[in-house]
């Protein structure tokens, strides 16, 4: 078997065309969606990151704000920061860049968002919203990986799903969100014995660990589908995933590749719920019908 590529680029890119229509719509309404970065300290690997939100957000019409914070800086100014964009009513998300420097208290930081512009989901009422299913904005890589699945027809309900990887960012709201949509989940991390025994058993198989070659062919049940979170930078400069790309695709029915694959959707998803909070603006201000606007608890896993 020879698994059929799934680009994420190309589900990015049709995802992004809809957010073009929404926000000329908001516009025409009176209201450009608004999203403020804040970045503390000078991580290249997070400048990076940061530039490619703003031009994401230029690109569909989102009006980016970026506040810079030496590494030094007071954790209460960070969150003084927060606080006044919290109360503006032209910023519609609020995105803390991680990481933070060490002195900083991340959960602390992040629950200064209000959770009605925590457009990346991790503050803690989003988090807890995953458990019941009824999340205001999900967080945007597993959201991006839901995307990809509905985008490809895979079909969840009833399926073995196997997420390896645990974190708060990807690995465990992905395993709420294939729960939520009546997968059986199976979550591996590092202390996992005998990784393979899981792996075989999935039909989706959503890899965030951050090791390359972590997952080989013979780990993957023939006609799964695996979608490969992990980005990781070789010692030759090439970047890859955490699965072997050529074992894999050959066991595989559909496959995400890196790069290409969840990356363009990471951000892609910032900007659907940076637009989504804004039409929940519009709506509560009651200054129109936003067309889009969704409840809180359809904005989460619907996929529209
Ligand atoms: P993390 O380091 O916070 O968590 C890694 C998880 O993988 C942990 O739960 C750990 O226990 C588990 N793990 C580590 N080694 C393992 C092993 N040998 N076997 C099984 N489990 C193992 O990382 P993260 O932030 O969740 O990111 C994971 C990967 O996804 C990284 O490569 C990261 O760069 C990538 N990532 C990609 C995107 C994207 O947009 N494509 C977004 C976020 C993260």
């Amino acid at each position: 078997m020879t698994a059929k590529i799934i680009s994420g680029t190309d589900v990015a890119a049709a995802i992004r065309q809809e957010c073009r229509g929404r926000t000329e719509i908001l516009q025409a309404a009176g209201t450009t969606p608004g999203l403020a970065v804040i970045m503390v300290g000078a991580d290249p690997a997070s400048a990076v990151y940061v530039r490619k939100k703003i031009q994401a957000c230029a690109d569909v019409g989102i009006a980016s704000r970026k506040y810079l914070f030496p590494a030094s800086a007071n954790q209460d100014d960070v969150i003084d920061q927060i606080t006044a964009l919290g109360a503006d009513p032209d910023v519609h998300g609020i995105l803390v860049q991680l990481p933070l420097p060490a002195q900083f208290d991340i959960k602390a930081v992040l629950s200064a968002i209000p959770r009605e512009k925590d457009v990346d989901g991790f503050h803690l009422y989003n988090v807890g919203g995953l458990v019941i299913g009824d999340t205001v904005f999900p967080p945007c890589t597993p959201y991006g990986v839901m995307r990809i699945l509905d985008f490809a027809g895979v079909e969840i309900a009833g399926r073995n799903a196997v997420v390896v990887g645990a974190s708060n960012i990807v690995g465990k709201p992905m395993a709420l969100m294939l729960m939520q949509r009546e997968a059986t989940v199976s979550v591996c991390h590092a202390k996992t014995r005998d990784l393979a025994q899981f792996t075989i058993l999935a039909d989706i198989l959503v890899v965030a660990a951050g090791c390359p070659n972590l997952i080989v062919g013979p780990m993957v049940k023939s006609g799964a589908v695996v979608i490969d979170v992990g980005i990781n930078r070789l010692p030759d400069g090439r970047l890859v995933g955490d699965c072997d790309f050529e074992s894999v695709s050959r066991r595989a029915s559909m496959m995400t590749p890196v790069p290409g694959g969840v990356g363009p959707m990471t951000v892609t998803m910032l900007l659907v719920n940076t637009i989504s909070s804004a039409e929940q603006s519009v709506a509560i201000a009651g200054q129109g019908t936003a067309p889009r606007a969704r409840r809180p608890a359809d904005a989460g896993l619907a996929i529209s």
